[in-house]
């Protein structure tokens, strides 16, 4: 028989009950007792779907209070020393209190993992970190577990991917020389799995698909050595890439088995066939475990007969990773078209493919049925006048290198758009949002409901609109924005104009924390069938002579933040989607829009996870933002905003770009990321962000006017622009009217400088 498993089940509950549970205990509207009730609910429940689809483990471990990596740091008894927790007593909330700070200290850092928009509470590491003490809730998962019966597979961050996700405070400080005390611990995890029979014991190493120094590569054989030699067997765990290149490498260490992404890297499988040992077990993961498409069954068993055949008991099915990454269950979907429907799988639907592959390879007969089901629902998504569409086909195969490209060169159409502008050296600007208030989110809901009419709806917004122009005005900034009061979120707003965008009510998944996004799924051809913000641009405009920004979401970000088709190259769905944002460009140019900001925070999150992948993405993706802007005129100013950090490594791309002014945040790191934009001789110009928006705190003018200082040291003063780090929508209006006074006033201080030294 062939084996079944899965790497990992959604924690948060097809309702979200643990989000609710968890800040419901935030809260103190309810106590532990009740949050950890909840949890082992949705525990039991999880493990009991995977059992009742036959799977042959369920998988324990992947449920986490917070975050899996916070859990593994409170399992290792890692806990950052300067909370001053006794890691052998920590209790639930002083683990939240890592995760969200405290009166005297703040979180533990969070970042994406890997190439996902699930993110991580980073390990902090000192020299002295002993990997002991460390909390028993992990193994009490694991006995709740083998009480109910079932088969057991624990799961665990393996040590390599543990450490690499790991930083520390002290300079020159190498985390790898704790290798051997982390290995030590994790044998000592290990060895207590086995005093409860526990056979399998999958240690998850996503780290092996990125880039790995020698170094990194010595210290996966040293651990495996070690932690081989248990006498449990271990299943080494990669995904999101290939992991091809260390194959021989791996085939030597003393573990039982290996699992592979062959959704994302179909390609290693021949590597890992030729040096794979007797001994070794090959988990196949087939499904895609990032994605909501139903999986194409029979395309999938068809290569794996051979395998089989080779392999026999020693190949297992599996997802590709996973199953965080995607919803919980279709059946929370009232609302979604039924043919939709049924082209979808979340993570429940998963269980059930992942049986049906195993049963194909053991009794095709058996497998037959759901096979052809497969099947059918495969062809009605090819078939559908719903997915592919003749005049978006036929606008994608007529786009030339020209309407990728402005007519003139930045320094051409900068000196058109100052004479047309006419604004002021160190010109003032906002980012888009304006705070979104109680009253603009119930206004919203209450028309989403249906609650309040189309008219009464547009006053409302109009009001809003107005009012953040006068007080755009009050306040004497230059280049005005209309507020944004309408829109949800950046990606929802325009996906619910456009064609091929579908919207779940149900398909959450978490982000951070109790924190879960619902990602609007990308089906069919992009195509806006008709304006999305003219209107309001017009109206924002009209109440003003001062230049009105047109703000909307560009084609890569739109593309990040969606579930993707999967029947097209990304890099063509991001065409369409460019196509879409242009014709809206060109229109609100007609509208009279003289300045339009396309925002791509998301440009940066699809680099792929190996460095050697970069320049095609990075290539596509900047054509797309290229061909959204490129259909207006040299005197039409376009903006791009992207809310981080790190440039340094594709700077050429976002020169690509060839946007006129890019707005990008860096007050908290004090201009430090400026210096690679200084020092690769960015050519455009560009707003570093001096107002951390993240914070209620309103920063001082003294405090604006250093960093402006600072960021004149590094870019010519006649190419910055002076704005926020990022849109305001999360702040509230008085602490957002004094900071943008104490930016403007900074910005004029430094004009009349400047003037004076010119
Ligand atoms: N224009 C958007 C806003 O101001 C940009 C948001 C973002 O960069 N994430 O809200
Ligand atoms: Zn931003």
């Amino acid at each position: 028989m062939t084996r079944t498993h899965i790497l990992g089940f959604p924690r948060v509950g097809a309702q979200r009950e643990l989000k609710f549970a968890q800040e419901a205990f935030w809260r103190a509207e309810a106590d532990e007792g009740h949050l950890r009730e909840v949890a082992s609910t949705l525990r039991a429940r999880h493990w009991q779907l995977q059992r009742a689809a036959g799977l042959d483990f369920v998988t324990v471990g992947d449920f986490a209070y917070y975050d899996q990596m916070l859990g593994m740091s409170a399992l290792l008894g890692a806990l950052p020393q300067r909370f001053g927790f006794d890691p052998a007593t920590l209790t639930l909330a002083q683990y939240y209190e890592l995760a969200r700070g405290n009166a005297a200290q703040p979180a533990m850092e969070m970042t994406k993992w890997f190439d996902t928009n699930y993110h991580y509470l980073v390990p902090e590491l000192a020299p002295d970190t002993t990997f002991d003490g460390g909390v028993d809730w992990f193994f009490d998962e694991v006995d709740e577990a083998l009480g109910l019966g079932m088969r057991v597979k624990p799961v665990l961050v393996g040590p390599l991917t543990y450490l690499r996700l790991a930083k520390s405070h002290v300079a020159g400080f190498d985390r790898l020389s704790l290798l051997p005390r982390l290995v030590n611990r994790y044998v000592r995890i290990i060895d207590a799995l086995k005093a409860r029979g526990v056979e399998w014991v999958q240690l998850d190493e996503p780290a092996l698909c990125v880039d790995l120094e020698p170094e990194w590569l010595d210290a996966l054989s040293l651990a495996y050595e070690a932690i081989g030699a248990c006498g449990v067997s271990v299943l080494l765990a990669t995904y999101f890439e290939t992991a091809a290149d260390h194959a021989a490498r791996i085939a030597k260490l003393p573990i039982q088995g290996v699992h592979l992404d062959l959704v994302r890297a179909p390609g290693q499988l021949d590597a890992w066939r030729a040096v794979l040992p007797q001994r070794m077990v090959l988990s196949a993961g087939v499904v895609d475990g990032r994605n909501i498409w139903r999986a194409d069954l029979r395309a999938i068993v068809e290569p794996l007969q051979v395998l089989r055949a080779e392999l026999g008991e020693r190949l297992w099915i599996a997802p590709s990773c996973s199953l965080l990454h995607v919803p919980v269950s279709l059946d929370g979907e009232r609302k979604l078209d039924a043919e939709l429907k049924s082209w979808l799988a979340f993570a429940t639907e998963k269980l059930d493919e992942i049986r049906t592959i195993a049963l194909a390879l053991d009794d095709a007969r058996a497998a037959e049925p759901a096979l052809a089901q497969a099947d059918a629902a495969r062809a009605s998504r090819r078939q559908s006048s719903a997915v592919v569409n003749a005049l978006v086909q036929k606008r994608v195969a007529a786009v030339t290198e020209a309407m990728a490209t402005r007519k003139r060169p930045f320094a051409e159409r900068n000196g058109l758009q100052r004479a047309a502008l006419k604004l002021p050296p160190l010109p003032t600007t906002t980012i888009g949002s304006f705070p979104q208030t109680p009253a603009i989110r119930q206004a919203r809901a209450a028309y989403k409901r249906g609650e309040v009419g189309a008219l009464d709806y547009l006053e409302r917004m109009r009001s809003e609109i107005e009012r953040a122009v006068r007080c755009q005005e009050a306040l004497d900034i230059d280049v005005l924005v209309h507020g944004e009061a309408e829109r949800n979120d950046m990606v929802e707003y325009f996906g619910e104009q456009l064609w091929g965008y579908a919207f779940t009510e149900n398909g959450w998944v978490q982000s951070y924390g109790s924190r879960c996004v619902k990602p609007p799924i990308i089906y069919g051809d992009v195509y806006r069938p008709e304006p999305m913000t003219v209107e309001t641009a017009k109206y924002a405009q009209s109440l003003t002579s001062r230049p009105v920004k047109g703000m909307l979401t560009g084609p890569v970000t739109m593309l990040q933040w969606s579930f993707v088709r999967d029947d097209q190259p990304r890099a063509t769905t991001a065409l369409q989607l460019a196509l879409a944002v242009r014709d809206e460009v060109v229109d609100l140019e007609k509208a009279g829009i003289r300045i339009i900001q396309i925002d791509e925070p998301a440009f940066r999150e699809g680099l792929p996870l190996r460095r050697g992948d970069w320049p095609a993405y990075l290539e596509w993706a900047a054509r797309a933002f290229r061909i959204s802007a490129a259909g207006v005129a040299d005197e039409t100013q376009i903006h791009t905003h992207m809310c981080y950090s790190e440039f340094n490594d594709i700077l050429p791309a976002i020169a690509e770009m060839d946007a006129d002014v890019i707005t990008i945040e860096t007050s908290r790191s004090a201009m430090e990321l400026l210096d690679g934009f200084g020092a690769f001789s960015y050519p455009n110009e560009i707003g570093p962000g001096v107002y951390d928006i993240h914070s209620p705190r309103v920063p001082t003018t003294e405090a604006i006017e250093r960093l402006l200082e600072r960021a004149c040291e590094v870019i010519p003063a006649e190419r910055l622009w002076v704005n926020p780090d990022c849109g305001l929508k999360t702040r509230g209006w008085p602490e957002t009217e004094a900071a943008l006074a104490n930016m403007v006033r900074a910005a004029k201080r430094l004009r009349e400088r400047l003037a004076v030294t010119a």
